[in-house]
């Protein structure tokens, strides 16, 4: 199997540049934030408090979550519910990039659901901790960024197509509350990852660097899978 890794901060394209990819390449696409998000959707439904690490632990045996493949994508399913769309509100963003991504036990509950989807599929799995802790053995593993402003830009413009009022300053600061409430995660760069800086770059040009790279190490590992 071949894994690409793409790790980085919220916002810097990570998701819509690992789609491209796997399409590109016929590879799954794996966003792993939605794991994330989707627990963060589970506790507040049933309102667990999410300041007790102890309290949303002992949830997680009841919490089944999934990722299911179709022709739109990725669909992520919480017993059995398709929650793509509910675990984009700011609400459920926040609780899980503040609070149920910080929990060592969510985090365990995690890790073997994500291996197991590289196991079974050649992947793009983009994330905060892929090419550490995840998928260590990734053949392409790469840290994308972009300076803040361009990201709270980028985001800005995509809450106005949606539709929704968006504040520039507003959306800087929750960027920027977002990188220290991750910042444990972004910490940790794959040493042997490939750093690239999208500030400046169009997405057309990030996608086809990427795509450059992982060529050259499939063709350089005898060809995909
Ligand atoms: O990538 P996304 O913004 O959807 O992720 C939501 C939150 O889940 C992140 O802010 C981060 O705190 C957490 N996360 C994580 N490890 C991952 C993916 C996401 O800690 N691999």
């Amino acid at each position: 199997m071949f894994a690409i890794a793409i790790d980085g901060p919220a916002g810097a394209g990570k998701s819509s540049v690992a789609k491209a990819l796997a399409k590109a390449l016929g590879f799954a696409y794996v966003d792993t934030g939605a794991l994330y998000r989707a627990i963060a959707l589970f506790m507040i439904e049933n309102q667990v408090d999410l300041t007790d690490p102890e309290a949303v632990s002992a949830r997680l045996p009841q919490v089944e979550v999934g990722l299911e493949y179709g022709p739109e994508g990725q669909r992520t399913l919480l017993a059995g519910r398709d929650v793509s769309q509910d675990i984009r509100t700011q609400e459920v963003s926040m609780a899980a990039s503040r609070w149920v991504a910080h929990i060592p036990r969510v985090r365990a509950f995690l890790l073997d659901l994500q291996r197991d989807l590289a196991r079974r599929a050649d992947v793009v799995m983009d994330g905060r901790d892929i090419g550490t802790v995840i998928l260590p053995g990734a053949q392409l593993k790469v840290f994308l960024t972009a300076s803040a402003e361009e990201r709270a830009r980028r985001r800005t413009l995509q809450l106005d197509a949606a539709g929704e009022a968006a504040d520039f300053d507003q959306v800087l600061r929750e960027v920027a509350q977002r990188d220290r409430q991750d910042a444990a995660q972004l910490e940790a760069v794959p040493p042997d990852a490939v750093r690239l800086d999208a500030t400046e770059l169009s997405f057309e040009q990030v996608v086809e660097k990427i795509l450059e790279l992982a060529r050259a190490r499939m063709d350089g590992a005898g060809g995909k899978g």
